[in-house]
């Protein structure tokens, strides 16, 4: 976009970070799933950035500069999956490095982690990241590559001081790697606290509307590391296809719109209900008596998420009852779309999961905040 580096994120994001001219005059950005493209007659791609579709694809680099932009960051890449975008990150370490990786974390990753490090040489060291001595005693100077947390972290939405991550990471020559997924580009940018890449589930709040499975990653210097992370896109082959691509870059025009309401209705549900007789605890990085909040209030702006928990008085059942009584959250996993979710990590997660069983993960929507609190106030006073 002209005059693009004095824009505003919300006037980016409402243009989808381009203009008509860049393509036929399309308004609305175009699709391509095309899998090859064609040479000149000098043999030259007519377009660099289309070649082979494994290698881009004409609907990433619209997306990719704008999210690397909105993020503070050299260059971004679009990738099949959050899990394919961590999956990149770890696989562009050797045998024999070390990493240290939040102990509560989503679990998806963390799981992966301890999986295939063990398969593959890789030692990992799982620290409470919230807490700078412990993250700074799980180091192994010389072998730690790679610092990996998230903030504020599913299910409990601790908060981690990314500042003081990155100083304890570039201490030991390794690299701060930031999960933002909860946090949106719109509340957090964790490269401006000395972040050297940050990591997208854009199937969440990026796209925003639970229809395409996607993950980004978003680094601050285009160096070797990144070369060989890019890599495992191209040659490992985790691509998003040019229509979730699309799909990613319509959501994404109304993003800032999303997460701010979204993040309002949280902080209203967090503070209506902190107290409430069915419940022992509400936890909301917004809520002044979060241990997180004063860190939290540091290094976001704008709000706070949109993902919070309740901790139900009683146990797993108490709490699925509360789940169940719910006429308007919808009782379903992931988060970051319009409408409200709510789910009992504790039954997904199953039988070694670290969650309470008493704690319900709710991710807030953009519906009347009035109808969200009537819903759950009927839900919690029914027990
Ligand atoms: C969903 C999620 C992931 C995994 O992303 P997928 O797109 O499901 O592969 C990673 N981190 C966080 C915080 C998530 O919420």
């Amino acid at each position: 976009m002209s005059e693009e580096s004095k824009l505003k994120p919300a006037t980016l994001l409402a243009h989808g970070g381009r203009r008509p001219e860049d393509d036929n005059g399309d308004v609305a950005p175009p699709i391509h799933p095309s899998t090859n493209y064609a040479r000149g007659e000098d043999y030259g791609l007519i377009n660099p950035a289309a070649g082979y579709s494994r290698d881009s694809n004409p609907g990433y680099p619209p997306v990719e500069t704008l999210l690397a932009r909105l993020e503070g960051g050299a260059e971004a890449m679009l990738l099949a999956s959050g899990m394919a975008a961590a999956a990149a990150v770890v696989q562009a370490l050797r045998p024999g490095d070390h990493i240290v990786a939040q102990k509560v974390m989503y679990w998806g990753v963390r799981d992966w982690l301890i999986g295939f490090c063990a398969d593959w040489g890789l030692g990992l060291d799982l620290a409470d990241a919230a807490d700078p001595a412990a993250l700074a005693g799980a180091v192994k100077p010389g072998r730690t590559k790679l610092i990996w947390i998230e903030t504020p972290c599913n299910p409990t939405w601790d908060v981690v001081d990314i500042a003081t991550a990155a100083e304890v990471a570039h201490k030991a020559g390794a690299r701060l790697v930031v999960d933002s997924t909860v946090a949106t580009p719109v509340h957090c940018r964790p490269m401006d606290y000395g972040a050297d890449m940050v990591m997208h589930s854009a199937t969440k709040a990026l796209n925003g509307h639970g229809d395409a499975v996607a993950g980004l990653l978003v680094t601050a210097r285009a160096d070797e590391f990144w070369t060989r992370v890019r890599a495992n896109r191209a040659l490992g082959g985790a691509v998003l296809g040019p229509f979730e691509a699309w799909l990613l870059h319509r959501g994404l025009r109304t993003l800032h719109l999303r997460v701010e309401r979204a993040s309002a209705n949280a902080l209203a549900i967090a503070r209506h209900f902190e107290g409430h007789g069915s419940l022992e605890a509400v936890l909301y990085p917004g809520l002044e008596s979060h241990p997180g909040h004063a860190t939290a209030k540091g290094q976001m702006r704008g709000g706070f998420g949109a993902m919070l928990s309740f901790q139900v008085k009683g146990g797993a059942a108490e709490a699925l009852e509360v789940a169940g009584r719910c006429r308007l959250a919808v009782r379903a996993t992931s988060l970051g779309g319009t409408e409200s979710l709510i789910e009992h990590r504790a039954s997904v997660e199953g039988a070694n999961s670290p969650v309470p069983a008493n704690l319900l993960r709710l991710s807030i929507g953009i519906e009347d905040v009035g109808d969200l609190i009537a819903d759950l106030e009927q839900a919690l006073n029914g027990i």
